[in-house]
């Protein structure tokens, strides 16, 4: 009981580093998921761009590779795979120089039936110089798209140049700054649960919910990325982005409409309205290891890092519907299992009219990103059998597998919904520019705090939870983090 794939209209999309990781882990698997389902008009066509001296058949016997690597063997006969290479082609381009403009040009369509898109899955460092060029060279229609990755600037100053940048060749209408959280198909549910029910809206604030845990947590270390990681941190690389995108669809007022800026003006209210966290309201660690190499300061290759690869912090949002509700959020490398998962706690019933015995028990409704995708609302019930009036909580499961059938393994995974969504111009799922230099006005005076203090982050034991100090941060309110599950 999977919605019905509606093809998009015809377009040209042009990957620049279509040799890259992200272009061949990520972004062309998820087009040949479309493709196969029908999704991809026959006359689209992708076009990789990079430097290296590639023909369109060297490209395509690379990205066989790539599909063969990222996508599962049964999902990809080889008809499906022939069908999708032959709409590959590429071209060998320069996004500093002159080299390869006006081979784009001639290959790209300017016609008004077909959407131009340029996915940036470049260093940021030439966002602008592809921008200016995708202009100079008259190469970008009216209506051309861009899409650009993260890291969208590493401080409010580097936002704004970059926005600028990009808006001195194209309209905010035509760019869509990717945060992949936003594409899960559970972020938008967390949408279709809170807005398209009776049963949730009216429980959604201070007088019902105790607290909100948001928790993105990973096994892996830093690993090759150390260099980049290592003056990022966990708090530019998670919390910025991703946790504040997820905290603001939990937070933000119903927007009169589903359309991309009712939804955006209404999460940058959150963001405005957020406090400063107090100093000891956050927890910064760094991962260790007993084993040499594997801890943070040996991948990174910086004995003196006092960057953090875990942060916990509890955020309160000054407003009406959240005032005195404490948000939770709490992100690192090498914990004991990859999850992302928000909880909505909510009170205690305000008397109980069961013996002590029976316990006290909260609702929890709780909405899980990966693995598993699905949303679950645990309620109290009775313990069955006999032995008297005994509580117990059991989980209601809206996990899709189950609820709706086996077709969800059809579901588009984030990458493959966002671009889709790129070429149906709908950027309800976008970042919109003042959004993210709000997240940054906000994240850039916790991170200079730190700078001038200089202090050192928590060690924490890899596969564990965290430093000790973020369970403190819980336990000397009464609360506890939820366990860490896969
Ligand atoms: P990557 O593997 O290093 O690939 C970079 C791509 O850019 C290559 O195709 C490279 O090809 C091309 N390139 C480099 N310099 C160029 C130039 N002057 N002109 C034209 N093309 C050039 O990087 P990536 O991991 O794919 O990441 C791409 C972007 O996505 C980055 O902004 C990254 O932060 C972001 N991102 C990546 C991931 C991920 O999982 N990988 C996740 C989130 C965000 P040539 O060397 O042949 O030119």
């Amino acid at each position: 009981m999977v919605s019905r794939v509606i093809p998009v209209e015809d377009f040209d999309l042009v990957i620049f580093g279509g040799t890259g990781d992200l272009a061949r882990r990520k972004i062309l698997p998820g087009l040949f998921r479309r493709f196969c389902s029908g999704q991809m008009p026959p006359a689209a066509r992708i076009i990789g761009a990079a430097r290296s001296d590639l023909t369109d058949d060297a490209y395509r016997r690379d990205i066989k590779l790539a599909l063969e690597e990222f996508v599962a063997k049964d999902s990809r006969p080889a008809a499906a795979v022939k069908g999708f290479l032959e709409q590959l082609h590429y071209v060998r381009i320069d996004a500093t120089g002159t080299e390869g403009w006006s081979a784009l040009r001639k290959l790209t369509r300017k016609d008004e039936a077909t959407v131009q898109a340029f996915y940036f899955s470049v260093a940021p460092s030439l966002f602008g110089p592809l921008a200016e060029r995708l202009h100079t060279h008259k190469i970008a229609g009216a209506n051309a798209r861009i899409v650009v990755e993260k890291p969208f600037g590493r401080d409010l100053e580097s936002a704004r140049i970059l926005n600028a940048t990009l808006r001195d060749h194209f309209d905010e209408s035509q760019i869509y700054r990717i945060d992949h959280y936003l594409g899960k198909e559970t972020v938008q549910n967390l949408m279709a649960v809170r807005f398209g029910n009776m049963l949730f809206e009216p429980l959604w604030n201070a007088q019902y919910v105790d607290h909100v845990q948001i928790t993105v947590a990973e096994t892996v270390g830093v690993g090759g990325r150390g260099a980049y990681y290592d003056k990022s941190g966990a708090m530019r690389d998670m919390v910025q982005n991703h946790l504040m995108q997820l905290l603001c669809l939990i937070a933000m007022e119903p927007p009169a409409h589903f359309d991309p800026d009712s939804v955006r003006d209404e999460k940058l209210k959150v963001i405005r309205a957020l406090d400063p966290p107090k100093r000891d309201d956050i927890v910064r660690g760094q991962y260790e290891s007993p084993k040499k190499g594997e801890d943070y300061l040996d991948e990174v290759e910086n004995r003196s890092s006092i960057t953090e690869s875990f942060i916990a912090m509890k955020l309160m949002i000054s407003n009406w519907r959240w005032a005195g509700v404490p948000f939770y959020l709490r992100t690192g490398k090498r914990l004991k299992a990859r999850a992302s998962e928000i909880s909505i706690v909510f009170k205690e019933t305000p008397h109980s009219i069961f013996d002590e015995d029976s316990g006290r028990h909260r609702n929890i409704l709780s909405i899980r990103l990966q693995p598993n995708e699905g949303i679950t609302l645990g309620v109290t019930i009775k313990e069955p059998g006999p032995g008297g009036m005994r509580l117990v909580d059991v989980p209601l499961d809206m996990t899709f597998a189950d609820a709706l059938g086996p077709e969800t393994d059809d579901v588009p995974d984030a990458y493959e919904r966002l671009i889709m969504d790129v070429i149906r111009g709908n950027q309800t799922l976008f970042m919109r520019g003042d959004e993210v230099e709000a997240a940054w006005a906000w994240t850039d005076p916790i991170i200079k705090e730190w700078t001038r203090r200089g202090e050192r982050p928590k060690p924490y034991d890899i596969e564990t939870t965290g430093p000790e100090d973020a369970a403190v941060l819980m336990h000397r309110e009464g609360r506890r983090w939820l366990d860490i599950k896969a």
